[in-house]
């Protein structure tokens, strides 16, 4: 009998593979291994239920343990530790209260996300640091704001998770601040989208800082203050969202190769350099889709799908796990902005390309029609070849327009083919001209 199809991490990437293979071959044994106790949880939501627009934590789960076990019939182990991998014999070893074993496989699926990275912060240990990352994590500064009641928070990093909490804890009547390092906030959304978005979260009272470093936290036992370079700022709580780096320690120490971005690298079906070894979601890069290079873009949708063709090919169906174009989108208060492809001169030259933009504003509706928005569309192309290379947007309302931009990325098409989509139109919905279709005229 064939060994189970084994897998490392039970959230987006590894319980999707685990229910694809179930579904698509259901005699094979599949055994997930998760160390923590949480499974197929919607960490996206987690900013929602401090926000306290999300009552349960355990409403973000998808499915829970005992539908995995008893309805899917996936052989699902919660608080089980993978602490080695050995490719050659073809087993993990599991540590589990206390005991270890060791665990052979068919195939292995490596899906070990990745984890909030914690710069060496004076004070990082103080009650009332956070980072946010996991569904304990979310718990601790649900309860944290309930019981302390804190006046004022501080978030360092101007990330989407940064933004994201910024308006939570707004919203919970705290005083916020956001440190970011780098002369803007939201930093692969390019700078119309970003300056408009910190303008946004000036209005809404947050205490942006750009360009500005955090060096530590002070307080005794508690956090009091976020220490500047010559200032020190005053804080109840802080999270602290400055990016995520991949879980490949286990895959390193077992000899999987990893990539240029550092997370593991993977063929187009998300195998490894062991025929039989694959990895996906946060933990693994992807193909960008505009450049062809390796990249790390760490988000739901690319875990999902790597996770679900990984449990196909593993049931006997190779299917690629599709590439990445980077696509994302955030909300901040009453705008939302959202992002694709390669927005960035250096990056898109670096490619081959020879860049060229436009930045126009446009109405989301006719003139006439009520609740008419502006949304701002900033689209890049090759000026060589035309081909759409990416896009950002910020508005009010309608930035999933930018799902047409990433098709187009996807597709390869000019901005010529680009213009003349056959895109949707009647009032209530958008102009004649959809703003997308309107950047692609002006850029053409
Ligand atoms: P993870 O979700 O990190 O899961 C990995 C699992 O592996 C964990 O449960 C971990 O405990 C387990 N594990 C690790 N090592 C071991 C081991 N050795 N043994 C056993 N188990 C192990 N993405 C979006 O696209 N849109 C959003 O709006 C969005 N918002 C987000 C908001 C927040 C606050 C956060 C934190 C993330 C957000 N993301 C968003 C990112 C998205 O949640 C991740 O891309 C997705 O969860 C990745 O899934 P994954 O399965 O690869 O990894």
């Amino acid at each position: 009998m064939t060994d189970p199809f084994v897998i490392v991490g039970g959230d987006a990437a590894g319980m999707s593979a685990a229910s694809k293979a179930k579904r698509e071959d259901p005699d094979r044994e599949v055994v997930v291994f998760e160390k923590g106790e949480w499974v197929s949880y919607a960490a996206c939501g987690m900013p929602y239920y401090v926000k306290g627009e999300v009552d349960d934590l355990e409403d973000l789960v998808a499915v829970t343990p005992e539908e995995f076990r008893e309805e899917r019939d996936v052989d699902l182990r919660t608080n089980h530790e993978v602490v080695a991998i050995d490719p050659e014999a073809k087993t993990v070893t599991v540590e589990a209260d206390g005991e270890r074993f060791d665990q052979p496989y068919g195939d292995l699926l490596i899906a070990t996300g990745a984890r909030a990275v914690e710069p060496p912060f004076e004070g990082f240990d103080l009650e009332g640091v956070f980072t946010l990352r996991s569904m304990n994590e979310a718990d601790a500064i649900e309860d944290y704001v309930d019981e302390r009641e804190p006046r004022t928070a501080a978030i360092v990093g101007g990330g989407y998770v940064g933004v994201e909490m910024a308006e939570a804890l707004v919203e919970r009547g705290i005083d916020v601040s956001v440190f970011e390092m780098l002369p803007r906030i939201l930093q692969p959304f390019g700078e119309t989208t970003a300056s408009t978005v910190a303008d946004h979260l000036r209005e809404q009272g947050v205490d942006l800082h750009l360009e500005t470093a955090v060096e530590g936290f002070g307080g005794v036992d508690r956090v009091e203050t976020v220490e500047l370079e010559d200032d020190a700022v005053s804080a109840d709580l802080v999270v602290v969202g400055v990016g995520v780096a991949p879980n490949v320690e286990l895959a390193e120490e077992a000899g999987i190769d990893l990539g240029p971005t550092g997370a593991i690298a993977t063929d187009e079906y998300g195998r490894t350099n062991y025929e039989d070894v694959y990895a996906a979601g946060d933990c693994a890069e992807d193909d960008h889709v505009v450049t062809g290079d390796p990249d790390h873009v760490p988000l739901a949708l690319t875990a999902n799908r790597a996770g679900r063709a990984i449990g196909t090919t593993v049931a006997g169906d190779p299917t690629p796990t599709g590439g990445t174009a980077g696509t994302a989108i955030v909300k901040a208060f009453d705008l939302g902005a959202a992002r694709t492809g390669i927005l960035e001169d250096d990056r898109a030259r670096e490619a081959g390309f020879d860049p060229v933009s436009v930045t126009i504003n446009a109405p989301t509706r006719p003139h006439y029609y009520p609740g008419a928005t502006e949304l701002t569309v900033t689209l890049v192309a090759d000026g060589e070849s035309g081909r759409v290379l990416g896009a950002s947007v910020v508005g009010e309302d309608g930035v999933k327009r930018i799902d047409t931009v990433a098709t187009a990325v996807h597709a390869e098409l000019t901005v010529a083919e680009l213009r003349n989509l056959d895109l949707a139109y009647a009032p209530p919905f958008s102009p004649v001209w959809d703003p997308i279709l309107t950047a692609a005229k002006v850029l053409e």
